[in-house]
């Protein structure tokens, strides 16, 4: 089969030849249909991010079952579903335990210990998959199974209350989906972007303001629930001035530079910074759910297998629109 390979520190990718893998018990071969890009990959290539290299990266696969792993009997042939980061936990400590198999220190990764999906097709633990609503299509569907479920996971983990007023900073993958969320759960919605083609653009995807930096925020009113969708760690803690009290502050990129926090924005309004990736199955089904229904809309720029260097290059490069995603 063909897959790109990262195969070193920094090194550009390559579509290799590799052999097709075999789905051992409880396991299942999926057919890989589409498979998006997240700015997690540029971290892992550039080493950023713990890395076991030669590797096939992708944590935002959809496709087809094509083969069943003995013992497996929550999934069927032909069925439709994706993958997201954490597939199953050990099943034996505290946090599996819990039912929280997103700490546990096992967890199969996808693009981490399991291999990821650009690539025709991967082996994935049966119970890590989920089904993709019928209303999605592939290319549609992908995204969600980072990009979508980590904004959800993060608006969910906020507890807004009615009349709570969301901030999203950042208007690229993850941002122009947590506008759509927010605004489709009936929440003010304030967009934080300096671009002046996604200040437009993030009216048409449902917010009700948009503002270029943390002291617009606060003049605006600022935000009850702040979510932090942008790569970059200098804008991302410029929007912490916009937090109203009792604000909570998502945290849900990774930066390479420090986060540094000027701890008057938080004593004096209790305010709480809260880190948040992907915080279980449930969050996924209702992100899902919620893009079925037609309230969300994945705005995708599909690439061929074969381009996935030029994609990576363009997601490297902050110039998607607003995700990258490579279709098979
Ligand atoms: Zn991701
Ligand atoms: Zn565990």
């Amino acid at each position: 089969m063909r897959a790109v390979m990262t195969t070193g520190k920094d090194a550009p990718w390559e579509i290799q030849e590799i052999e097709k893998p075999k789905p051992g018990a409880n396991q299942v071969l999926l057919k890989v249909h589409a498979s998006g890009i997240c700015y997690t990959d540029v971290h892992q290539t550039k080493g950023e991010l713990p890395i076991k290299f030669p590797c096939i990266l992708g944590h935002e696969p959809v496709g087809e079952i094509v083969e069943l792993g003995s013992g497996v009997r929550s999934r069927t042939l032909g069925q439709r579903v994706g993958v997201p980061w954490v597939q199953v936990g050990c099943n034996s400590c505290e946090w599996c335990l819990r039912g929280k198999n997103a700490f546990c220190r096992q967890a199969f990764g996808t693009s981490a210990s399991m291999q990821g999906g650009h690539a025709e097709y991967m082996v994935v633990w049966a119970d890590g998959t989920m089904p993709i609503p019928k209303e999605l299509s592939y290319e549609e569907a992908a995204p969600i199974f980072c990009a979508g479920y980590t904004v959800w996971s993060g608006l969910r983990i906020a507890q807004p209350q009615p009349g709570d007023r969301i901030a999203v900073i950042g208007i690229g993958g993850l941002g122009h989906l947590a506008v759509q969320y927010a605004a489709a759960s009936g929440f003010h919605t304030i967009a934080v972007t300096h671009s002046e083609d996604k200040k437009k653009l993030s009216m048409e995807l449902g917010a009700s303001e948009v503002v270029s930096n943390g002291k617009e925020l606060a003049e605006c009113g600022g935000a009850d629930v702040i979510l932090a969708c942008s790569n970059s760690a200098e804008q991302t803690m410029d929007c912490i001035k916009g937090i109203r009290p009792d604000g909570r502050f998502m945290v849900m990129g990774v930066y390479k530079e420090p986060f540094q926090v000027n701890l008057m924005d938080l004593l004096f309004k209790r305010a709480r910074i809260i880190g948040s990736i992907q915080n279980g199955p449930e969050y996924l089904y209702e992100a899902l759910d919620i893009a079925a229904k037609g309230k969300i809309k994945v705005m995708t720029e599909g690439f061929k297998l074969d381009d996935a260097v030029t994609a990576y290059d363009k997601v490297a490069k902050g110039d998607v629109r607003f995700r990258a995603v490579l279709t098979l």
